[in-house]
């Protein structure tokens, strides 16, 4: 998922013709008092965090600011702290605007109704899931016309536009529309939009580019930040490997019964900290790898849940036993292994006798790994 920053996405607007405030981006703070006294960006100004989570405005990182001294000052407070995990290494320096009502604005893709969906409300500048569903007007997009007239219309009326403010938002939801199928973007969202005088400015943007198209867009190749370092490694080694919040990890076969392995742990009260699919793979570097990818991911307990079909048990247990052999004493994890299918029977017998727990029953398993995982 290429997540875009404010600045970025409003670059995107800009190129689309969605009107924005006049912004720049300074990385220190002496740059935003530069850009300041030049009249790139006039005071007075907003001083924004350039950072992926939202809520930035209660949280302090978006700040006020009518001269270049106070605007540096704000840079300087902002620029190399922390905002919910994340380092601000940019500001977005921008004009302040008179806002005289905020409203909400966004194109989704739904993956349920197959199709683009215009989401507008009256109440925008709070989180939208906050708002109450009667309040939010969503209206399904047939992706080949696009965007059509009377949808826009319907979109003003739902957030009470009248006059000039009428045709504002149809050229406006146009420019999204086109930057949304353009771009090929799961989410364009605008939140708030502001109404000032007659006109209408996006003061915030976030940008979402659908993944699968990343073929489509080699220029979004370097935003790609939502990689644990560990799954960037991964994913050059070509392993899935996905990281979560818990302690135990998870070594399958096929994303099915990988997926269903995280359900069957956390029913039994395990909380799964990252998942790795061998998919069809018995090739013993590539387990190897992936066991040492495991071991840095310092779970708890392991839990390795492998569907013989193709792929012999016994071949995919002796791959195992040598790839556990690489893994250093130091970064060893408990494993329970469950393997099921073709040669089951000498598959466990060649794990029984490398010492590792084999237990055949899901159940029976499931709890010893989360037994292990609590006795750590
Ligand atoms: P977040 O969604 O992360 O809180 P926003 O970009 O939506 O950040 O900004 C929070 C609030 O700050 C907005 O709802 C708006 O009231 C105010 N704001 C943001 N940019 C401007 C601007 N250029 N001029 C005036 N007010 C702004
Ligand atoms: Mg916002």
């Amino acid at each position: 998922m290429v997540k875009l920053t404010e600045g970025r996405g409003k670059e995107l607007f800009r190129k689309y013709g969605v009107p924005v405030p006049k912004g720049a981006i300074a990385r220190s703070p002496e740059e935003a008092e530069r850009v300041l006294r030049s009249g790139a960006v006039p005071c007075p100004c907003v001083v924004k965090a350039q950072v992926l989570a939202g809520g930035r405005g209660k949280g302090g990182a978006v700040r006020f600011a009518s001269t270049p001294e106070e605007g540096k000052a704000a840079a300087a407070a902002i620029l190399g702290s922390t905002f919910q995990e994340e380092t601000v290494r940019e500001v977005l320096l921008e004009e302040k605007v008179a806002i005289a009502r905020e409203l909400y604005v966004s194109i989704a893709l739904d993956r349920t109704a197959r199709l683009p969906v215009l989401m507008t409300s009256a109440r925008g500048g709070v989180e939208v899931e906050s708002v109450p569903d009667e309040e939010i007007e969503r209206q399904p997009v047939e992706p080949f016309p696009g965007l059509a007239a009377y949808e826009r219309r319907r979109a003003s009326r739902s957030l009470g536009l009248a006059g000039a403010l009428v045709g504002e938002l149809d050229r406006l939801l146009s420019s999204l529309y086109q930057l949304f199928d353009h771009e090929d973007a799961e989410l364009v969202e605008i939140n708030p939009l502001a109404v000032v005088g007659e006109r209408l400015v996006a003061l915030d943007a976030k940008v979402i580019i659908e993944d699968d198209a990343s073929f489509r867009h080699p220029e979004y190749a370097t935003l790609r930040d939502d990689r644990t370092p560990l799954e960037e490694l991964a994913r050059e080694k070509e392993i899935a490997f996905v990281q979560l919040d818990g302690n135990i990890g998870v070594i399958a076969n096929g994303a099915g019964l990988t997926m269903a392995t995280l359900d069957v742990l956390k029913e039994f009260g395990g909380a799964p900290g990252v998942f790795l699919d061998l998919g069809g793979t018995d090739d013993p570097k590539k387990v190897t790898e992936a066991f040492l990818l495991m071991a840095q991911a310092r779970p708890r307990a392991v839990f390795l849940n492998i569907f013989g079909g193709v792929t012999r048990c016994d071949t995919v247990a002796n791959g195992l036993v040598a790839a556990l052999g690489t893994v250093p004493p130091a970064d060893r994890f408990p494993l329970v292994a469950r393997i099921r299918g073709n040669h089951e029977e000498e598959g466990l017998a060649i794990l029984r006798a490398a010492g590792i727990t084999s237990v055949p029953d899901l159940r029976a398993s499931v709890q010893a790994v989360v037994a292990a995982a609590k006795e750590w």
